[in-house]
């Protein structure tokens, strides 16, 4: 009996142990990176108490008559309300709900506009997400990948050239709002003049704003990449921008385009509106967190603080003499490569000989610069 309760014992501080260590380590990776776009400013700990709760947003955020009751619907309404605002959707006319991600905001984005135009042509540039071709291919629609101009926008005289080829089908077209290797915008307003264009009246328009759909109603500059300038689905993910602990987004989509596919499945007496049935409770909590704590000026003075600190990290990369660029606006810095050591200390991304990091709310001055030494050396 007494060697049972030692080893017991024993196993439970092995259990705190290895939590321990774990942490540390998660924590010591989060504190290195500079190339990852998740932030890590926003202190999440004073949810603690909820991950000891169950939660179950299961089914249409708006149907809150339900039997299962331990959910947080209330609050997924106020950061669905939250993001229709920042991103200039119909109030009253918009209609949407907390995503696992954003690869799951384009599957419902492209499975509304599939519902709306079943043959329809998806259409989205060389720099979207992998998850665009995926999604294509999960739902039977076609997909045509465009050229992108060199800054990773999408190339709108081969977008122009593309659509003529299909002029006699609907056109589905992904505006890519912030693309995840340069942060490129491509432009709906411009895109919505090329399918006119085109000759094509029959289109979708799906913006693809993971990271930037943030923080780009608060770019200095005209364009506009929402609703108001002409998309009918959006998707934006949660944990970037705002690093909730765990991966979530918001779709949103013009209510008229929604309530065809939740009335398609009325007779479970619930409108199962959405992508997946149980749904966390816990990520929509997370975000009304981030949102209810921040407002709206807070998100303007976090994108405000990072865009001075991509520049600065902009000019001392320039300073060094090594190669690097920025589109207008983004948080994200393109620079030449560096070696794989370096690539792997700093976990950053790399395709065709480019490299980028990210200055999202956590990384500091010091970082940056700590990183810009790291390349002095070599
Ligand atoms: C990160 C990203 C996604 C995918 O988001 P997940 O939340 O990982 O599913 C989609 N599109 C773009 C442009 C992204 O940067």
């Amino acid at each position: 009996m007494q060697r049972i309760i030692v080893q017991v014992n024993k196993l439970k501080n092995n259990i705190q142990a290895e939590l321990d260590r774990f942490l540390e380590q998660l924590q010591g990776e989060l504190g290195q990176f500079i190339g990852f776009p998740v932030a890590t400013d926003i202190d999440y700990s004073r949810l603690a108490p909820f991950f000891n709760v169950f939660m179950n947003n299961i089914g249409d955020p708006y149907d809150t008559a339900g039997l299962f009751r331990a959910h947080c619907k209330d609050k997924e309404q106020e950061v669905i309300g939250f993001y229709a605002d920042l991103l200039d959707a119909p109030r009253g006319g918009c209609w949407g709900y907390v995503t696992s991600g954003s690869t799951e905001g384009n599957l419902y984005g492209l499975y509304v506009a599939r519902e709306r135009y079943p043959d329809g042509i998806v259409f989205y540039s060389e720099g979207a997400h992998y998850s665009i071709a995926k999604n294509c291919h999960l739902l039977g629609l076609t997909g045509v990948a465009v050229p992108t101009q060199e800054n990773g926008e999408i190339d709108y005289l081969m977008l122009m050239a593309k659509l003529a080829e299909h002029r006699d089908r609907p056109a589905i077209v992904v505006a890519t709002v912030g693309t995840t290797m340069t942060e490129a915008r491509d432009d709906p307003g411009l895109i919505r003049i090329v399918l006119a264009g085109a000759g094509i009246a029959q289109y979708h328009i799906h913006c693809d704003a993971a990271l930037a759909g943030n923080y780009a109603c608060f770019i200095d500059s005209t364009e506009r990449y929402d609703f108001g300038a002409g998309a009918d689905t959006m998707a934006v993910s949660g944990y970037k921008f705002l690093g909730t602990p765990m991966p979530c987004g918001v779709v949103l989509c013009r209510a008229e385009l929604a309530r065809p596919i939740a009335d398609r499945v009325a007779y479970i007496a619930n409108p199962d509106s959405t992508i997946s049935g149980s749904r966390s409770g816990h990520a929509p909590l997370a975000m009304w967190y981030a949102i209810t704590a921040l407002r709206q000026e807070g998100f303007q003075r976090r994108y405000e603080a990072s865009l001075g600190l991509a520049d600065y990290a902009l000019r001392q990369l320039q300073a060094l003499g090594w190669k690097a660029w920025r589109n207008p606006g983004a948080l994200t810095v393109m620079l030449a490569a560096p070696p794989p050591a370096l690539r792997y200390k700093w976990q950053l991304a790399t395709a065709d000989g480019w490299s980028h990091v990210i200055c999202l709310p956590g990384v500091t001055k010091q970082r940056v610069d700590a990183f810009v030494s790291d390349l002095r050396a070599v």
